[in-house]
């Protein structure tokens, strides 16, 4: 029987990176997904947006990685996966969103972080046409982008076959071996196959695989709807973030939403609905583009004769304080988390990737181990972030 150094569960936003970075190694590397081929879990459901402006530490500099990778993609690899660097924008319209987004400004600015609080003035020349009514500013972080999921996914994976990553699709990991708290392979719908390293990536279904080794592991998906314009003339860059709660007695509250213009002119946009939406629904809903439709055209007038393409819904694998659990277990040695990535889970990718090729090759650096202590499964789950 053949024996790999690492086996991956699911080859989603963080499986398909971390098979790279683990190549990249000279790791013996094994990726196994019950779908029928490369990203067909959540990652296809995501937009695209990447940031490393978050005001949690370990997903600052996982991101930043994140973002150098995405940057460099094309030139390292010469393959385009839709890389732009439009920014990202927080919008402030109340004088608490204005507080809130300036005291978080500080504290990525002590990460190296390029991001500043701009007035009215510059918010309105970085997205012409939206509403100034009650605009105070908001954030811009220049450096921040998008990138396609499918072509970046898809990428990753040529690179890691090419470095010799074996894939298997279609097939379902239904059980983990182990011995005296030691992983010794897995079992799955077609075979047993030996690993020194498990994986757990497995997305949406992390808490199963958890189950499986006995490993709790609080990752509990949520339904978000999102949808795609026809394609206009290119009008503004950066991804718009409007964090005001909005109430919608016919169609439903909603949080945030966030939306940008693609590289082919086409808007992106997404929607979390309040309450939120627990469990697996991927069907979409009637009420979604009601919602979102009324929300932009307030935002962003000009946008009343697009023609929306498609909608689409998706899960984000959300953990109680909405960051990511990756690392080690105490339970089981071989056994490593790479779950619970919320909304975030292909920015955080390419950098979770190396971190854990790192891991278990037992190189982390002392920055790694602060990293990991943030998405370790052990940590107080009741700090929730400002910006999720
Ligand atoms: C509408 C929407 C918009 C989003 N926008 C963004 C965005 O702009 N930026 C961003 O960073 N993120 C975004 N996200 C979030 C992002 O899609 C997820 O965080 C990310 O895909 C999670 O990555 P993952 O690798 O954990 O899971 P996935 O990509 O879902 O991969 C998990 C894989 O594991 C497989 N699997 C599960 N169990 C098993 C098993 N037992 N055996 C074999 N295979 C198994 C699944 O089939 C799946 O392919 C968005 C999500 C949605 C829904």
């Amino acid at each position: 029987m053949v024996e790999y150094d690492v086996i991956i569960i699911g080859a989603g936003s963080v499986g398909v990176p971390t098979a790279l970075a683990m190549v990249r190694k000279g790791l013996k590397t094994f990726v196994i997904d019950s779908l029928p081929s490369v990203a067909q879990g959540d990652n296809k459901h995501a937009i695209g947006g990447i940031r490393a402006t978050h005001s949690h530490k370990g997903k600052i500099l996982v991101c930043q990685r994140s973002l150098e990778i995405f940057s460099k993609w094309e030139e390292n690899y010469s393959e385009d996966i839709w890389w732009e660097q439009g920014g990202y924008v927080f919008l402030a319209y109340t004088e608490e969103h204005e507080k809130l987004l300036k005291e978080t400004v500080k504290i990525q600015k002590n990460y190296g972080l390029k991001i500043s609080y701009v007035d009215s003035e510059r918010i309105k020349e970085l997205i012409p046409g939206i509403n100034e009514k009650g605009l105070l500013g908001g954030t811009f972080s220049p450096e921040d982008g998008n990138a396609s999921p499918l072509l970046a996914l898809h990428s990753f994976y040529r690179q890691s076959c090419d470095l010799g990553c074996e894939y298997h699709f279609n097939e379902k990991v239904i059980d983990i071996i182990t011995n005296k708290n030691e992983t010794l392979g897995v079992k799955t719908s077609r075979g047993i196959y030996k690993s020194r390293f498990i994986i757990n990536a497995a997305g949406g279904k992390a808490k199963d695989v958890g189950n499986i080794v006995g490993v709790p592991t609080p990752v509990e998906p949520e339904s978000h709807e999102a949808g795609i314009t026809e394609p206009v003339r290119k009008f503004f860059s950066p991804m718009v973030v409007d964090i005001s709660p909005y109430e919608d007695t016919i169609f439903g509250n909603s949080s945030n939403y966030y939306f940008y213009q693609n590289m082919e002119g086409k808007i992106l946009f997404c929607l979390t609905p309040s309450p939120k939406i627990p469990g697996f629904d991927r069907r979409e809903t009637s009420s979604f583009l009601p919602q979102i439709s009324k929300r932009m055209l307030q935002l962003l007038p000009r946008l009343s004769n697009i023609k929306i393409r498609r909608t689409w819904r998706g899960l984000y694998p959300m953990t109680p304080d909405g960051n990511p659990i990756v690392g080690k277990v105490n339970e089981i040695e071989g056994y490593v988390n790479a779950v619970g990535m919320c909304g975030q889970g292909f920015m955080l990718g390419p950098g979770l990737g190396e971190l854990l090729s790192r891991l278990v090759t037992d190189k982390i650096s002392f920055q790694d181990k602060e990293i990991l202590e943030t998405f370790s499964n052990n940590r107080d789950f009741g700090r929730i972030e400002e910006l999720k």
